[in-house]
């Protein structure tokens, strides 16, 4: 449950408000790339799936404050839109919503129509997230996206006609085959829509998914470091040109439309998941619910909770997360606030280790904040390796 005003226990939280991300695992087709929990050929599945996603919001209510709501995937839209306005009024039914909340949807665009789009809005869904990746169509389909630059175009214009203020865009780069170039010619391409926000995530490729597979055979030709970084530097430079500010090392956004759901995580704060997969963190426990649907579906209906694993946080343990978590923001981790929250300072928990990562270069401390410098930032995970 979100509670407000949670006391300061063990671990301690920063925020009194609520959040609930809600996770539906359900896609077209998969991609390439995707190792994501979510599942296509499921159809039949959809309609008891919502059912039990309501049954577990519902059992979780309290009149709690939410002051985020996201909907995740996943392809939240291959859902109808009555099955998206049953998990809307149910969670309205359970939680008392802020005004101001933000209530943010996951859209693939070739499952959102402009009449879809209308309705959405009209539900509440004031936040649209579209999973674009590329506008080049060579790319759309290396990646396996189900969708086609056109439609993408089509589902920007379609999502503000429909009334979204606030949009944002998802984009990959570092794909196989991709040029710097191209990169550049979606990147404007999208910043030509004028998003209120955008996520630039550079391609990862995962264990278990087919480029893992093709880039074991060695057939998969992907940029080489210099060209990420000169991609890297395209980025910066077109999306400060747009207005659009960088806040996470892979997020962008004009003033006051980062996603606040996000920054829930970023700032490793208390958040309630429902859904196969969804993981939840309260009180210093953090628990990841079933992630099969069908499992997910039975026990609920069972009447018991379905939950694949829990884990307490040790204090010190939530302090390191707390730290590797906020470095991924441009603005770093306060060093007061951690001391408000643990009791503990970098010092005393890093020691040397600190002291050799910033004569490395490669964090910086700045106006209180641990951050992590340019170069940092490029090695970030070597960074983080070094602070778990
Ligand atoms: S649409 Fe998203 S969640 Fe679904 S397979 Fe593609 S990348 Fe994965």
């Amino acid at each position: 449950m979100v509670r407000s005003g949670l006391p300061a226990g063990p671990v301690g939280f920063l925020t009194g408000v609520g959040s609930l991300y809600i996770h539906i695992p359900f896609c077209r087709a998969r991609c390439r790339y995707c190792s994501f929990s979510s599942f296509a050929g499921l159809e039949s599945l959809h309609q008891r799936y919502i059912g039990a996603v309501c049954r577990e919001i519902a059992r979780h209510a309290g009149g709690n404050r939410i002051d985020t709501l996201f909907l995740g995937g996943g392809t939240p839209t291959v859902l109808d839109r009555e099955h998206l306005a049953a998990i809307m009024r149910r969670c309205r039914d359970a939680f008392e919503f802020d005004q101001a909340a933000e209530i943010s949807l996951e859209a693939n665009p070739d499952t959102v129509r402009a009449d879809d789009l209308n309705v959405l809005r009209k539900q509440g869904f004031n936040r649209i997230s579209l999973g674009i990746q590329s506008f080049s169509d060579d790319e759309l389909k290396t990646l396996g996206r189900i969708h086609d630059s056109r439609r993408a175009r089509q589902a920007v214009a379609d999502a503000r006609a429909a009334g979204f203020d606030n949009l944002s865009i998802d984009l990959m780069y570092g794909l196989p085959g991709q040029t710097a170039a191209s990169w550049r010619a979606t990147l404007e391409r999208a910043l030509s829509s004028e998003p209120e926000h955008l996520s630039a995530y550079q391609l990862s490729i995962e264990e278990g998914t087919e480029f893992a597979e093709r880039a074991g055979r060695g057939e998969l030709l992907l940029p080489d470091e210099e060209v990420i970084a000169e991609m890297d530097e395209i980025t910066s430079s077109l999306t400060r040109g747009a207005g659009l500010r960088h806040y996470e090392i892979s997020n962008y956004a004009r003033p006051g439309r980062a996603c606040r759901h996000n920054l829930v995580y970023w700032n490793n704060e208390p958040y309630l998941g429902f859904g196969a997969g969804a993981v939840s963190y309260q009180e210093g426990v953090r628990r990841s619910r079933i992630k099969d649907p069908q499992i997910y579906c039975y026990t609920v209906e069972q009447g018991r909770e379905p939950v694949a694993a829990s884990e307490r946080l040790e204090p010190i343990d939530s302090f390191k997360e707390t730290v590797i978590m906020g470095l991924r923001l441009v603005d770093g981790v306060s060093e007061q606030r951690l001391r408000q929250r643990y009791g503990l300072g970098l010092a005393e928990v890093y020691g040397k280790t600190l002291d050799s990562l910033r004569d490395k270069g490669l964090l910086l401390f700045d106006d209180g904040h641990l951050k992590l410098s340019g170069r940092g930032r490029s090695l970030a995970n070597l960074v983080m390796a070094e602070l778990v």
